[in-house]
């Protein structure tokens, strides 16, 4: 498929129309005038077509008129007759009357003969008419015409046509009193055997039951009418050289209206050509019809001119009558209508093709406007299109860019880090250097939300990010990771020596205290770094170890920077695990107890053990608790570690020895975030009630530098334990700083020296006198005091003789199963007193 792009489709929009409608107004406008052209010539054959029937019809319906007047006449002329006969047989009646009424008195026969003799003379019609008089019996009176009839019966007279036309008469006025009547008869002295038609008039002569009538030839009538009529035609002209002939059915011409044009071929008494008069006979026996024939102008027929005539019978008359016109007169006509019709198609053509023109121009500008409006229109659309396409590109990339950055602080986020760091890699491969990861992560900065809200915290990172961005160099970049945790990445450097001085000038920013709202803040960071192709090629793997580093940089001391090596990467693997492992430990019962002994200094007696919680792990073997105790303090697990070791330790030393005066006693440590669940002391106590073991045998072990900084939250809740009838022991005492202060702030029953002093005691003058000194103040106080860690017997008498009441160590006995532990104290229960040191 043809490819349009923008430009060309743009150009088709402004012009397609254009040329479209440009070749459609010429299309439209050639067919107009060709259809005119084409109509014009049309119009010329139909006009001869219309002019030729218009001309056949008008002499049709003159010769009809012809016809009319001729039918016309003849009733006249017929009705003439009538009134005539009737006139005269009224003169005749009047005579007779007129004889009778004078001659009254006188006889019929002599009266009869006056009237007789008065009518028979009398002749009229050109001396055709007579009277005649018959009585009703049929008996002839008189008659001018044949006298030798009267005085005879004529009932029996027949006309030509063989009718008794006297009975049919006297018939026929049986009950009028007048009347006309006709009949045929031959004309007297004519030999040929052709009959006329007779009409007469008869009227009654009532004195002597007469009728008198007369008579008339109606032909004699019509032979003056003929004439009449032929010389009418004769002058007869209508319209423009319209004229009428009438030929009789031998083809004598009887009239014709002569005039120059026509010429004087033909004369009145001459023949018309045969053929041409087949024509006619023709058509008048089909009622009247066309003829066209070529009429001679020339006697010698060398010049003629085609005529069209329309023939009919007038019937009766045995004449034929006709009328026509010449094709040349109205070709002549029509000829110049097709030269006016040719004008004025030249005209029209011209004036079509000028409004064709405009008509196209017109066209051409109205759509080049509609193309203009429409590519206009296009143009913005596009327009707005690619504004709509720039937006999106533009959200796009803000998307992009809020994606990969982080919107407090506008660094690249952990998303895009590792992209970056891939870069860093690639560029450090690709000149043969090293790159480093920088993981950074700020001291303490939890502190500065707690103390100062997470507004100026943010603030506080943000300006901190600022200051990052200040000492990167053109190959380094910096990340926020998520919290207070930075990573940089440095590319191109020549070995850790390099990384490190980058660190010390990041970890340098923060000797300066951040003024945030007015306030001063001071903060420091730990830096864990790993290396590139040192510790790994991969990014992932390059964050990972650097975290490793700096968790255990931060596990160790705050402020550090520390690179990645193989032993942090165990320490740290091994803490990882424990994490991991710590999870599931108590569920899959990884977890026991064991009791170590703690001796009544003075009478070697057990009196009392320690319970302490021992992890054996199938992957990590036994774990001890320094290692884990803290972890399970971090994640939480520890309340319910803690509940499982006071349960354990409960019910076994319940088990071990009942209640009662010389009964086991039993020091449970107890972590500082275990101390501060909410009801933990009913929770014990309810554990006691459940196991039926006394709370006062109990001894809860606290360290004291946990207490620094929950020493109001944990004293109340001391202060309750003490009332459910726990002691509480100060565990470690001596390691903190403040240990001797807490002596009268806390309700404590107990006090245990730290390995440490008894440890240093034989060695060192210092701590001698503070063991010395830990156990005068205790027991004046009227605690318990109890040294831990006792390896040898040189320890124990030395605390004897400071008067110390408990000792505890492996000079006595390790930490012992419980198996162990039942098994010593019920074999040598009183060994401690006599048998001492018991050896295993
Ligand atoms: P701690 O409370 O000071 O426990 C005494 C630790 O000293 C025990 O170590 C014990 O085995 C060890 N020890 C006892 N006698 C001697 C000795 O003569 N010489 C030496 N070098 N060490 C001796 P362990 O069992 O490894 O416990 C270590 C720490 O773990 C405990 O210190 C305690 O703080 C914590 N811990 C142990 N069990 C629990 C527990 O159930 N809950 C809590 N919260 N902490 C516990
Ligand atoms: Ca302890
Ligand atoms: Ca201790």
């Amino acid at each position: 498929m043809l490819k349009l792009d923008n430009k060309k489709l743009l150009h088709i929009i402004r012009y397609a129309p254009v040329i479209v409608v440009t070749l459609f107004a010429i299309a439209v406008n050639i067919i107009a005038i060709e259809d005119n052209q084409s109509m014009a010539q049309y119009s010329i054959e139909n006009l001869r077509a219309e002019l030729l029937n218009t001309q056949r019809e008008k002499i049709r319906e003159q010769v009809r008129y012809v016809i009319r007047k001729v039918r016309t006449e003849r009733f006249l002329s017929e009705a003439k007759l009538k009134d005539h006969a009737k006139q005269r047989v009224y003169e005749a009646y009047h005579v007779a009357h007129y004889i009778y009424n004078s001659n009254q008195g006188k006889p019929k026969a002599e009266i009869v003969h006056l009237i007789t003799d008065a009518l028979r003379p009398l002749h009229f019609f050109n001396e055709r008419g007579y009277f005649f008089i018959f009585t009703q019996q049929g008996i002839s009176v008189m008659n001018g015409l044949r006298p030798e009839l009267e005085g005879t019966s004529i009932l029996d007279l027949q006309d030509s046509r063989g009718t008794y036309f006297i009975r049919n008469f006297i018939k026929k006025f049986e009950h009028s009193q007048e009347g006309f009547y006709q009949w045929w008869f031959q004309k007297p002295g004519q030999s040929n055997q052709q009959d006329f038609q007779k009409i007469g008039f008869a009227k009654t002569f009532e004195p002597y039951h007469w009728y008198i009538g007369t008579g008339e030839y109606v032909t004699a009538f019509e032979n003056a009418l003929k004439k009449e009529i032929l010389e009418w035609i004769s002058e007869y002209e209508y319209g423009e050289g319209g004229y009428f002939f009438i030929i009789d059915k031998q083809g004598t011409l009887l009239a014709h209206h002569y005039n120059d044009f026509l010429g004087p071929e033909l004369t009145v008494g001459k023949k018309i050509d045969d053929s041409l008069r087949q024509q006619i006979l023709a058509q008048v026996r089909n009622g009247g019809g066309y003829i066209r024939y070529q009429k001679p102008l020339t006697v010698d027929g060398k010049i003629s001119l085609e005529q069209v005539s329309y023939v009919t019978e007038i019937k009766g008359w045995d004449w034929i009558v006709g009328t026509g016109f010449y094709s040349q007169v109205y070709e002549k006509y029509l000829s110049s209508q097709a030269h006016q019709l040719s004008q004025y198609k030249k005209q029209s053509l011209a004036k079509l093709s000028t409004l064709g023109i405009v008509s196209i121009l017109l066209l051409i500008v109205v759509s080049l406007y509609v193309s203009h409006l429409i590519a206009r229109r296009f143009n913005t659309f596009q327009q707005r299109i690619v504004d709509d396409v720039n937006e999106l590109e533009n959200s796009k990339d803000k998307m992009e860019f809020m994606a990969l950055h982080d919107a407090l602080t506008g660094l690249p986020n952990r998303l895009s880090l590792q992209k970056k760091i891939q870069e860093s890699i690639n560029l450090s491969k690709k000149h043969g250097t090293h790159a480093a990861i920088m993981f950074v992560d700020l001291d303490d900065f939890k502190h500065i939300n707690d103390l100062h809200g997470h507004a100026t915290g943010d603030q506080l990172l943000c300006s901190i990010s600022r200051q990052f961005e200040s000492v990167l160099e053109e190959t380094d970049l910096v990340a926020r990771f998520g919290g207070d945790e930075f990573i940089f990445c440095c590319a191109d450097l020549q070995g850790t020596d390099e990384a490190r001085e980058k660190a010390e000038i990041i970890r340098r920013l923060f000797d300066e205290q951040f003024v945030i709202g007015g306030k001063i803040l001071s903060v420091g960071c730990s830096i864990g770094i790993s290396m590139y192709p040192d510790d790994s090629d991969d990014p992932a793997a390059l964050i990972r170890k650097a975290d490793i580093v700096l968790y255990h940089s931060k596990a160790i001391k705050k402020g550090q920077i520390l690179f990645y090596d193989q032993h942090i990467n165990e320490q740290v693997q091994l803490d990882l695990n424990i994490h991991h492992e710590l999870q599931r430990a108590l569920i899959n019962q990884e977890f026991s107890v064991c009791y170590q002994p703690q001796i009544e200094a003075n009478r070697h007696r057990l009196v009392s053990v320690e319970a302490l919680i021992r992890w054996n792990n199938p992957r990590l073997g036994n774990v001890p608790p320094a290692k884990f105790i803290e972890t399970a303090e971090e994640t939480g697990l520890i309340h319910d570690i803690g509940l499982f070791v006071f349960r354990r330790a409960c019910e076994e030393i319940y088990r071990l020895s009942p209640n009662g005066h010389n009964a086991v006693q039993l020091s449970v440590n107890v972590s500082p975030t275990q101390l501060v669940t909410p009801h933990f002391p009913e929770q014990l106590a309810e554990i006691c009630s459940e196991i039926g073991i006394h709370t006062h045998r109990i001894t809860l072990e606290i360290t004291e530098n946990i207490l620094i900084n929950k020493l109001e939250t944990a004293i109340p809740i001391l202060n309750q334990l003490r009332v459910h009838g726990f002691g509480i022991s100060l565990d470690d005492f001596g390691t903190g700083y403040s240990s001797l202060s807490y002596i009268n702030n806390l309700p404590l029953t107990e006090i245990k020296i730290d390995r440490c002093f008894i440890d240093r005691m034989l060695n060192n003058q210092q701590s001698n006198m503070l063991v010395k000194m830990i156990i005068g103040i205790g027991k004046f106080s009227g605690m318990t005091v109890v040294a831990e860690g006792v390896e040898t017997q040189e320890q124990y008498e030395q605390l004897i003789e400071y008067h110390c009441d408990l000792v505890q160590g492996f000079y006595f006995d390790r930490p012992l199963t419980f198996e162990q532990l039942t098994h010593r104290y019920k074999n040598y229960y009183s060994a401690y007193v006599n048998n001492f040191p018991y050896s295993y």
